[in-house]
């Protein structure tokens, strides 16, 4: 028995810690994917950003040729404002995202980032200047300070101090017998979804980008949780470009600008008033989720009286 159990438990915890590693890549490598096809021009130049408009100009887009994902799309997001990307799931808000990064080249259309096409400048250069917080952040088996500052190893104790202070997560931090030294990951300490988002905002602070994608960035939440993220991730946006895509509403109702996607086309757009009184797919969307909430509220109500 014991000769069959313990290579069997063995194998278990490998196959676990494999299958784990390849989720964490997998939420990882889902926005940042990296096809190899896309390759710098001869001569590109790096990215200026000076305000940090992005513009998407009648933007086509397919994974496959056969099947279309975005069918001409137009927005922009003007500097420092904030546009909220809305739609049902298998929209292509992620794919908007992709493109942004130059994961892919679009395949008809233009996308610039003040005035400068994304086919023109080094991809080092954007990808420097545009900080992403996804629905889920990935966390190394280091220590929490290392995690913060990832990508940035010659961030000073100071520096990184000041970003958690901005992200609400440093109390918590010296809480810790061991600090900003604590190991955390899946061999150390396991932090909640809403304390690992924390992290996430530190560790783009830390990057300082003049453009931040946010992908679903509290969608993984419960809604207590949800709002102290939405008000980190508005004090992030001030000053900065921010493309927000969300399913969950809750998160755009104070954006600049909505986009609603709906198999790759835009189908509306305005503030949240604007688009609550037009009425339209926008306003269906939220209805339906404000029933959805009312009902979950009342399924839990239930829980606790049962
Ligand atoms: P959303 O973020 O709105 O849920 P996505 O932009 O991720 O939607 O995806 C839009 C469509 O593109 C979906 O139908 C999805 O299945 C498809 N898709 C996404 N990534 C790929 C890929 N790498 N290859 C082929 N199809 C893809
Ligand atoms: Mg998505």
């Amino acid at each position: 028995m014991v000769q069959i159990t313990l290579p069997l438990n063995f194998l278990g915890t490998v196959y676990r810690e494999i299958r784990q590693a390849l989720v964490d890549m997998g939420e990882m490598f889902d926005l940042l994917e990296v096809p190899p096809e896309v390759a710098d021009k001869p001569g590109a130049t790096p990215l200026q950003v000076n305000g940090g408009r992005i513009a998407f100009d009648e933007v086509k887009f397919a994974y496959d040729p056969d099947r279309p994902i975005l069918k001409g799309i137009s927005f922009a997001v003007e500097a420092g404002q904030t546009v909220a990307v809305v739609g049902p799931s298998g929209s292509g808000k992620s794919t908007i995202g992709r493109l942004l990064f130059r994961f892919y080249d679009v395949a008809a259309g233009r996308l610039s980032i003040d005035g400068q096409d994304v086919r023109d400048v080094t991809q080092e250069s954007l990808r420097a200047q545009i900080g992403v917080v996804p629905q889920d952040t990935v966390l190394f088996n280091d220590s929490i300070g290392y995690n913060i500052a990832y990508g940035r190893p010659d961030a000073t104790r100071e520096q990184v101090e000041a970003v958690a202070r901005s992200a609400q997560i440093h109390d918590f931090i010296q809480s810790l017998p061991q600090g900003y030294d604590t190991q955390v990951g899946e061999r150390g300490l396991k932090l909640s979804g809403g304390e690992k988002q924390r992290v996430g905002i530190a560790r783009t602070l830390l990057k300082n980008p003049p453009i931040l994608l946010l992908d679903e960035a509290t969608s993984a939440l419960d809604s207590e949780t949800e709002q102290g993220i939405l008000d980190a991730l508005r004090a992030m946006g001030q000053g900065r470009s921010v493309i927000t895509i969300a399913h969950r509403l809750s998160t755009v109702v104070h954006a600049d600008q909505i986009v609603v996607l709906e198999a790759g086309e835009v189908v509306e757009r305005g503030t949240h008033d604007a688009l609550l009184a037009a009425g339209g797919r926008y306003a269906g969307m939220w209805a339906r989720q404000q029933s959805e909430q009312a009902e979950d509220g009342a399924d839990t109500a239930g829980d606790d009286a049962g």
